[in-house]
Parts: structure tokens; sequence; C-alpha cells
């Protein structure tokens, strides 16, 4: 079966709620950093989550950023990072002003290596920012010992999972704090924004004035610290009311339409979403995430998502690992001698995994790809 309309790679799922929610925020007038919807959405953020805080900020970045600096994470510490995440998780350190140390993955979950983020830990290392990738639960347990032991604050970056479980337990409510992504891509969206999860009231609190321009919440206009303008609006918060009330069926069809690709590229030899042996540990599908076969360059992979792409297929590869780009090149890594970061980030495509397929397209798409490959 020929694909007659282009299959972007995401969409955003939204339907008449979030265009009644975000109308009701429109004609009440409230559209900036005010408002009801604001409020709703970290109380149902933070319930969703299970912690006691969510902190709604302008977006995934600025989230990381602005706890790293609630946590006075800043010059002179190091900040371990995965080598193969979103440049966001190493952008947000070097904003903080500390140096990201980048850590190798493990192949099989391209989740950062506990064992390798043991080896990287220096007198200077201040914290750990675990990235559950594609929605994969990184290894929480063991990188909760560790954290524990060195005294490192852990900083989950779940923007690529909400509502993923480790050990039982929800992302973002797992480490000191969480950080989320609402961006159109993501899980979840409110256009652009972001959210810091956490059960530290302190912590909570410092985030909340740090935000909002760091000024002194019983003195107006005196500002004891430098701030930032990293907030949400009610319009993007009557997106996410929508989107979270909305959430637990957009993310059975996602698992739907993984499991439809999981028996169409079942005679290939492309390894979609990894799986779980822990039975408490709980994926979410972000993307449809397949790492082509051993040996497979990275020509080879682009030349299969060019020619993918005149059959009306969208795909996307894997990030490149931070230790290959520009700004990062030079900073301290804990890598495996071949790099597995490097391995899996030029054999890795996503293929389109908007809410909107059927399992007819999902079939076609595997015929498509079992002709290609
Ligand atoms: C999307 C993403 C971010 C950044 O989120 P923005 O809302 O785009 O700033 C951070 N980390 C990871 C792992 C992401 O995928």
């Amino acid at each position: 079966m020929a694909i007659e309309t282009f299959l972007p790679v995401a969409e955003p799922d939204l339907s008449e709620l979030e265009e009644r929610y975000v109308m009701e925020a429109v004609r009440s007038g409230w559209v900036s950093s005010m408002g009801p919807f604001i409020d709703r959405f970290e109380a149902a953020f933070a319930k969703f989550c299970g912690t006691k805080h969510a902190v709604s900020v302008s977006n995934g970045t600025t989230a990381l950023h602005v706890t790293l600096a609630a946590a006075e994470i800043g010059p002179g510490d190091e900040v371990i990072v995965p080598d193969l995440t979103f440049v966001a998780t190493a952008a947000a350190v070097k904003h903080a002003g500390a140096d990201p140390v980048l850590v190798d993955i493990d192949p099989e979950t391209y989740c950062i290596d506990p064992e390798l983020v043991e080896r990287a830990i220096s007198s200077k290392t201040k914290a750990i920012i675990p990235v559950h990738l594609f929605g994969y639960p990184a290894d929480m347990k063991a990188l909760g010992d560790i954290a524990k032991k060195h005294d490192l604050f852990l900083l989950e970056d779940a923007a690529e999972a909400h509502g993923a479980m480790s050990n039982g337990k929800t992302v973002g409510g797992i480490g000191h704090a969480g950080t989320f992504s609402f961006y159109g891509n993501k899980l979840l969206t409110t256009g652009e924004g972001g959210v810091v999860t956490t059960n530290d009231d302190a912590l909570a609190a410092r985030i909340r004035f740090l935000k909002d321009h760091a000024m002194d919440k019983s003195r107006r206009y005196y500002h004891p610290a430098v701030g930032f303008n990293y907030r949400m609006t009610n319009l993007q918060a009557a997106l996410g009311v929508a989107q979270l009330e909305r959430f637990e069926s957009m993310q059975a069809r996602k698992a739907q339409i993984l499991s439809w690709y999981r028996q169409a590229f079942a005679s290939l030899s492309i390894a979609l979403n990894p799986i779980s042996t822990n039975v408490d540990d709980k994926s979410v599908c972000w993307l449809v995430a397949g790492v082509l076969p051993e040996g497979t360059t990275n020509e080879q992979r682009d030349a299969l998502a060019t020619e993918l792409k005149k059959n009306n297929v969208d795909t996307r590869p894997f990030f490149v690992p931070m230790h290959a780009l520009p700004p990062y090149e030079g900073c301290r890594s804990i890598l495996n001698d071949t790099p597995s970061s490097t391995q899996i980030g030029a054999r890795g495509l996503c293929f389109p995994s908007s809410n909107r397929l059927s399992e007819s397209v999902v079939n076609a798409i595997g015929e498509i790809v079992s002709t290609l490959t």
C-alpha cells in the first residue's frame, strides 16, 4: 500500500477540549502568566507525578537551568550528563556556568550507564542529570544510590518520558527534582512550556522566586538576586490542563501504535524501543525509535531516511552525541572505547509516531521499510 499523505515523525494530539479551555482563557482576559489555569495545571501535574510541587516554567531547557541555579550549581562545579541526549541537557549546565561531564550510555537502554557515572565522579561533581531517553526510564535505583553515597543533586530530565516509571515510582518524582518539556512534539504539549517537579519545599520556593525576576515576595520591586523571566502563560496552561485530562488515553494510543510497529517490523532487523526486564519499570513511547543493525553506517542510515521521505514517511535521526558537538567536545568524558553513544546514535532512526496513525498505515510503513533494507 502506497502512503499518499506525508507522515510527520510527531504531531500534537489536540481535541475540542484544548480548544475549549484555550478559548476560556482568552475570554477571561488572563492570557499572560497569571490566571486560574496555571494553578490548575501545576496542581494536576504534581498529582500526576506524585510530587508535592510542580512549578510551571517557559520550557524544558529553562526548567533545567532554573533548577540548577536554585540548587546553587555554578562555576567550578561539574554536572554529569549522558553523552546521548538532546543538547538542552548539556546546554543548561553551561548556562548555569558549570561544566558538563559526558558519560556514555548503556547500549541496551540508551540511558546513562550508572557504572560509568560512578567512575566519572570527581571532587568537583555536584549533580547528575539522567535522561529518560525516548520514554525509557533510566536506572534510578542505581543512580539514587550513587547520588546518596556521594551527596550529589539528582535531577531527572524527564522531557521525553511523561508518565514513565522506574521501580514503581513515576519519573520526575524520584530524584531531588525532575524537569519536563511541553514542546509541540513531546508526549504532552502546551505549545512551548515546561515544569519542575520536586518534594523539596525550599527548592520549589527558590525556583518560584528565580523564575519570576527574583522579586522579594513581601517587598515589590526589591530583587535580592539575579532572576529570570521563565514563566508559563495561562494560555499555555489551559492547553496543558486539557492535555493532562486526556493523557491516559493519549498514552494508551501511543502504546498501541508501538505494538503495531513491533508486529509490522517483526521480520526486520531493526531494534525498536527497548523493553525493560524489571516488572516495576514502565516505559512510555515518546517516539518509535529504531536502531538499524550493527555495521550500518551513518550514511546508510541517512540514505534510508531519504528514500523513506520519497515515500511520504518522515523520520529523524537519533541525537548527535554531545562529545561530537563543538561547544562540548572539550568536556571531560567517560566513554566506552568505542562509544555506545556514537554507535547507537549513528544507527538510530525515529519513525512516524503521531497518535493519528492507524494499524494499516503502520503496516504500510513496515512494508516500505522492508523493501528498502
Ligand atoms: C525536549 C527536550 C528538552 C528541552 O525542552 P524544550 O522545551 O524544547 O526546551 C530537554 N531535554 C530533553 C531530553 C528533551 O528531549
